[in-house]
């Protein structure tokens, strides 16, 4: 390895759900296919690493750090991890996400293990736990975003069930036995209780949608439910997963708002476009919304039967750059900061390990050896102790996302 700065390129994820715009445009992509652009990976993932660029060939990220570890992710990352542990991503939900929840550490390496003394395959469709880690997350919205984000504190769960005639006996319900006991009885009652009390509901909500009577979007779960039944047109019954938007959060957050999903929490992405950040794992609970494997048993055991208050995160200033800012989170795998540079202005970045730079909007020369101009869409990843002077070129600011690892 010569050189510490490389340009980047990520790769793209064509899931049904991802938008068809948004992506191609930020990476200059033509998309005359009409194929959808779900997600763009920045990372060092094995199955699909962003690739360095080193004059004319391409090498994956991934193969690079386990040729040189200690080099690119320096010996305190190393120490910790062994591999790069985050994971840097845009989103671009056009339809929403199944509903989901990670496993803290502890109950993945135990689920991991399990699975793999019962000889379940890797790549199995029954198969719960990919690795033995877990996976928060964080997210800062692009555009308005709407999400799905933990159980409703008390009495604004009780008051949406309260208002739907047939959810009368899920209001008293959750009265008497609380968070745990209501999620429960839903999930493990029969597809025919649960079509009972849902039909009205989404017959309803159907109407209301096709005679365009919402102002779109909204937080009202009814128009979220009737989206989901378009979206995922009902077999035989309908989908326990649609209970979630009355006993669930329906967070809206503004371009530059950003929210953590730590391990427990039920959520679900609804609408818009992110950055979002995770700690490198592949170990999702599904709660219904999808087509994918949904074991209701091993879902219980993962959740936090507690209420959220959704916390929107304020980013705070960072010690290094006046321009930097930082959005705090309550883990070890990964940090990412937001560098918004007036043009003409300066900052100097050091790398505490294989650090990603992302522009999104402006201009940015990176000032080395031989200077790079990146423009929007562009990335650049840098590894341990290398320094660079960056400044904003043209007209307009400079918006940069920085992904890294917290230092201790
Ligand atoms: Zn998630």
């Amino acid at each position: 390895m010569h050189k510490k700065l490389y340009p980047v390129i990520g790769k793209v994820q064509h899931y049904d759900w991802g938008g068809y715009e948004f992506i191609p445009q930020l990476l200059r992509i033509e998309n005359p296919q009409h194929k959808p652009y779900a997600e763009y990976w920045l990372g060092a993932h094995q199955a699909a690493s962003a690739e360095l660029i080193d004059q004319s060939h391409r090498c994956s990220l991934y193969a690079c750090i386990q040729q040189y570890p200690v080099d690119t992710l320096g010996p305190a990352v190393e120490r910790q991890f062994g591999h790069l542990p985050y994971l840097l991503k845009i989103l671009d939900v056009r339809q929403m996400l199944s509903i989901q929840v990670h496993p803290t550490k502890e109950a993945a390496i135990a689920g991991f293990e399990k699975e793999q003394r019962a000889g379940i395959p890797l790549d199995a469709p029954q198969r719960n736990f990919k690795d033995r880690n877990h996976k928060p997350e964080l997210m800062v919205a692009l555009s308005d975003f709407w999400l799905l984000h933990g159980f409703r504190p008390e009495a604004d769960l009780w008051n949406a069930l309260e208002k739907i005639p047939s959810f009368r006996g899920l209001a008293k319900r959750f009265q008497q036995a609380g968070y745990r006991g209501l999620y429960e009885e839903l999930m493990l009652m029969s597809p025919e209780q649960a079509d009972a009390l849902l039909w009205p509901i989404v017959k309803d909500a159907t109407r209301r949608l096709e005679s365009e009577a919402w102002p779109v979007p909204n937080d009202d779960p009814a128009y979220w439910l009737a989206l989901a039944v378009r979206q995922h047109p009902p077999g035989k019954h309908l989908d326990k997963g649609l209970f979630s938007f009355f006993l669930m959060n329906i967070v809206h957050l503004q371009p530059g708002e950003a929210i953590f999903q730590g391990a427990g929490v039920l959520h679900a992405y609804l609408r818009g476009q992110n950055v979002e950040i995770m700690a490198n794992s592949d170990n999702v609970l599904r709660g219904g919304l999808t087509t994918k494997h949904v074991d209701i048993p091993e879902l219980l055991q993962h959740i936090q039967f507690a209420p959220v208050q959704p916390q929107p995160i304020h980013p705070i200033q960072a010690r290094e750059n006046a321009a930097e800012q930082l959005f705090p989170a309550p883990v070890a795998d990964f940090q990412l900061s937001r560098i918004i540079l007036a043009p003409g202005q300066h900052a100097t970045l050091k790398a505490h390990t294989t650090e990603i730079l992302l522009v999104l909007e402006g201009h940015l020369i990176v000032q080395n050896s031989d200077d790079l101009v990146l423009s929007a869409g562009q990335s650049v990843v840098m590894f341990y102790g290398e320094t660079i002077d960056c400044v904003a070129q043209g007209e307009v600011p400079a918006l940069i996302y920085r992904a890294t690892v917290p230092q201790h």
